[in-house]
């Protein structure tokens, strides 16, 4: 068997053009556009290449997006105090602060600082707690959201399926089990304690990888016909990779998100859908 692609790329291209056209509606009925706060703690060079990707993301459609950039040695007092500032101003409609943060830096009061009804990186426990108990309509973090709309738009039943989640992080394993279960999957969560993790693995009609090993699920972990989604973002000698072995995966698999060109491209569309929907909010439309 040689898997279908799961094409990120085609799929986000397509989403961009819905999101434009909203865009475009939200700017003629408001006279703005939606606006996205980045705050860029320091110069790490893959987050300055990422906040340009944003920054050239959110030009596409039509989204403002102002940096905000402070110093790596910025105190927590002065971090809260501008995300505090974006909060109270009502032109910001949503806030990420981009990872990484410095040591000085607690996450967990930056992240609960963070007004939830701008908080497009589904980064406060506010709503990652929404999420967790299936109420409202939280914001969702962005990579698990992108994984979540390519497995839709490919039509891909969840109902009753067995979904093996490797990878528990707040920002990508742990939200995309929570979202498999609301569409009633089976869902079983692993991590780096879990035993006997390619028979588990094994079970799986819908296996995720969200944990950071270059090529570490082989087809030794894959079901024959299941769905496979590499969230993985690896580099070996230069060369990005996700966290299954692609070649021998993809032989077994029906179905397989690329790296690069699966996953990836969708957590951008997925910010600025975040964005739009948060601009609404703020609009009440
Ligand atoms: P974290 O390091 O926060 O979490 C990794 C998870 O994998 C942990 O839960 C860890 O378990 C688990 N793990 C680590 N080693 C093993 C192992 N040998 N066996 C089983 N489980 C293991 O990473 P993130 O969730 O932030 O990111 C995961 C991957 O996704 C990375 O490659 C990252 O670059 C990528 N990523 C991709 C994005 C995209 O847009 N596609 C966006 C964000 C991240 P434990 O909890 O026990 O430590």
């Amino acid at each position: 068997m040689t898997a279908q692609l799961l094409d990120g790329r085609v799929t986000s291209a397509t989403i961009k053009e819905e999101i434009a056209a909203q865009v475009n509606e939200f700017k003629e009925a408001h006279g703005f556009a939606p606006s996205l706060a980045v705050v860029q703690l320091g110069s790490d060079r893959a987050a300055t290449s990422y906040v340009g990707r944003i920054q050239k993301s959110c030009e596409s459609v039509g989204v403002t997006c102002v940096v905000h950039s402070l110093p790596a040695d910025v105190t927590q007092d002065g971090l809260l105090a501008l995300i505090r500032k974006l909060n109270n101003d009502s032109s910001v409609h949503g806030i990420i602060i981009q990872e990484p943060l410095p040591d000085q830096i607690n996450p967990e009061a930056t992240a609960l600082t963070i007004d939830p009804n701008k908080d497009v990186d589904g980064a406060s426990p506010i709503n990652a707690g929404l999420l967790f108990q299936n109420l409202g309509r939280p914001f969702v973090p962005p990579t698990p959201a992108g994984g979540m709309e390519l497995l839709k738009r490919y039509g891909v039943n969840l109902k009753g399926a067995h979904a093996v989640v490797i990878g528990r992080s707040n920002i990508v394993g742990r939200p995309m089990s929570m979202l498999l279960l609301h569409q009633h999957a089976t869902v079983t969560m692993c991590h780096s304690r879990t035993l006997n993790l390619p028979a588990i693995a094994r079970q799986a009609d819908i296996l995720v990888c969200a944990i950071g090993r270059a090529k570490m699920v082989t087809a030794d972990y894959v079901k024959p016909g299941a769905v496979v989604v590499d969230f993985g973002v690896n580099f070996v000698d230069g060369v990005m990779c996700g966290d299954t072995d692609f070649a021998s995966v993809a032989a077994v698999a029906a179905m397989i998100t690329p790296v690069p060109g699966g996953t990836g491209p969708m957590t951008n569309v997925m910010l600025l859908r975040n964005t739009l929907e948060a601009a609404r909010r703020a609009t009440g439309t």
